[in-house]
């Protein structure tokens, strides 16, 4: 255990109080005596916490669970309305905006097409504001009630001295998105790589759930992966790791949209099998483009090798994620990537089997992403619920943010999903 230094007793209740929240929050309703057996804190530390946090609106009791020939036992989840969130996803081919309640039941969206290679900086922030309006209009969510926002970026996320984004694919360079949005908004805004977000989402809500050491793919117009270590994503110096679209696949191979050749990018991006494949498809977009390619498979023996080559250049790419990275799972995830996986899987984990070594394939399983190609909004999202169930305010706060917070319990709309909580 580490030494604890003066200011302790506050820290060591910042420290409690987070641990109950994250525990309460992927697993609800639960008991004070559950809490107390998850968090390892005593049951008179745990009612401590709850009575705190019953005050201050972020929890509230879900009816109660008889004990054996004692009294009833409370069950207490997360206060949906305590506050929301929005995830943005600044993608190649659109830009989605999600507005979500605190256990991520979506309550408003707002989706603008983008054309593949017009992604002028100042366009795209008047997108995002654009939708940000929208959401909070849609839902009559009052701003002051928003926790904060995430933005999932196609590029490395540099955070000092100020965000700058370097797409280099995407046609940015050091692009200051957030001074950018700063114009239009005052809500809090993080800033992310939309890989990464994507992968927090299936690690938190999908697929990922659960693993400890895992590779979540994302497959689209552009290709990246998110790099899970020990339950948490791997940076590296710069925050560029992951960058698995720009791995060698072909030596001297067909160039890639970042100046290199032979780039995995170049083989399994969608813009790329669209080239490969070279013929005229129907569909306005490269979304519909890419839906026609995989139907036509079935009658175009061109089309059919087109995509068992896709699926033999992801398998090798696959495959030296697993020797590299030793991972116990893959989660094939992006629009591009579910859409060819649906079809390919089976053809995908044969080649990444030829590809990889026994060993470390054996301990690996390769799936699809169960969140669907809203992944990357959804996780963007997550990044103002983590710094919340971390205890780091957020800076707007407000008399309206303890209104909101009194504010009566709505119950979701039928139809719509929490992610948070135990789903069966
Ligand atoms: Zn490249």
């Amino acid at each position: 255990m580490r030494d604890r230094k003066p200011g302790t007793v506050r820290d060591l209740r910042r420290e409690n109080r987070s641990a109950l929240l994250w525990s309460l929050y992927f697993s609800q309703p639960r008991t004070r005596q559950e809490l107390s057996e998850a968090t390892g804190l005593s049951l008179a530390s745990v009612s401590n916490v709850v009575r705190e946090l019953l005050d201050e609106g972020i929890v509230i009791e879900a009816g109660s669970v008889d004990s054996d020939g004692g009294r009833p036992r409370v069950l207490l989840r997360m206060n949906p309305e305590y506050g929301y969130v929005i995830g943005v996803d600044v993608g190649e081919t659109r830009v989605r905006v999600e507005l979500f309640d605190l256990v991520m039941t979506e309550r408003a969206k707002a989706d603008y097409r983008l054309r593949p290679r017009k992604h002028d900086p100042g366009v795209v922030a008047e997108l995002i504001l654009q939708g940000l309006g929208a959401v909070l209009a849609d839902s009559a969510i009052d701003p002051s009630a928003v926790l904060g926002v995430g933005v999932g970026v196609p590029g490395i996320v540099q955070q000092e001295p100020e965000v700058l984004v370097h797409g280099q694919t995407y046609g940015w360079d050091a692009v200051p998105l957030e001074r950018l949005l700063r114009a239009g908004t005052s809500l809090p805004l993080r800033f992310e790589n939309g890989a990464k977000t994507m992968g927090q989402a299936e690690l938190w809500f999908g697929a990922g759930r659960g693993a400890r050491h895992a590779v979540v793919a994302l497959v689209a117009s552009g290709v990246g992966a998110a790099l899970i270590s020990g339950g948490s994503t791997y940076r590296g110096t710069t925050s560029s790791a992951g960058e698995w679209g720009h791995t060698t696949i072909v030596f001297g191979g067909r160039t890639c949209r970042c100046g290199s050749a032979g780039c995995l990018e170049a083989y399994v991006g969608a813009e790329s099998i669209l080239e490969r494949y070279g013929r005229p498809l129907p569909g306005e977009d490269e979304e519909s483009a890419l839906a026609a390619l995989v139907e036509a498979a079935d009658s175009s023996a061109l089309a059919a090798t087109i995509l068992d080559d896709t699926a033999e250049y992801l398998g090798a790419g696959i495959g030296n994620l697993i020797n590299l990275f030793n991972p116990e799972r893959i989660v094939l995830g992006g629009w591009a990537g579910l859409l060819l996986g649906r079809k390919l899987l089976p053809a995908i984990q044969d080649a990444a089997r030829g590809h990889a070594l026994r060993h470390p394939f054996a301990a690996t399983s390769i799936e699809l992403g169960h969140l669907g190609p809203e992944a990357v909004a959804l996780g963007a999202a997550t990044l103002p619920v983590e710094r919340f169930l971390k205890g780091i305010p957020a800076p707007a706060d407000s008399a309206a943010r303890s209104r909101q917070r009194r504010a009566a319990i709505a119950p979701a709309a039928a139809g719509q999903r929490a992610w948070a909580g135990d789903r069966g």
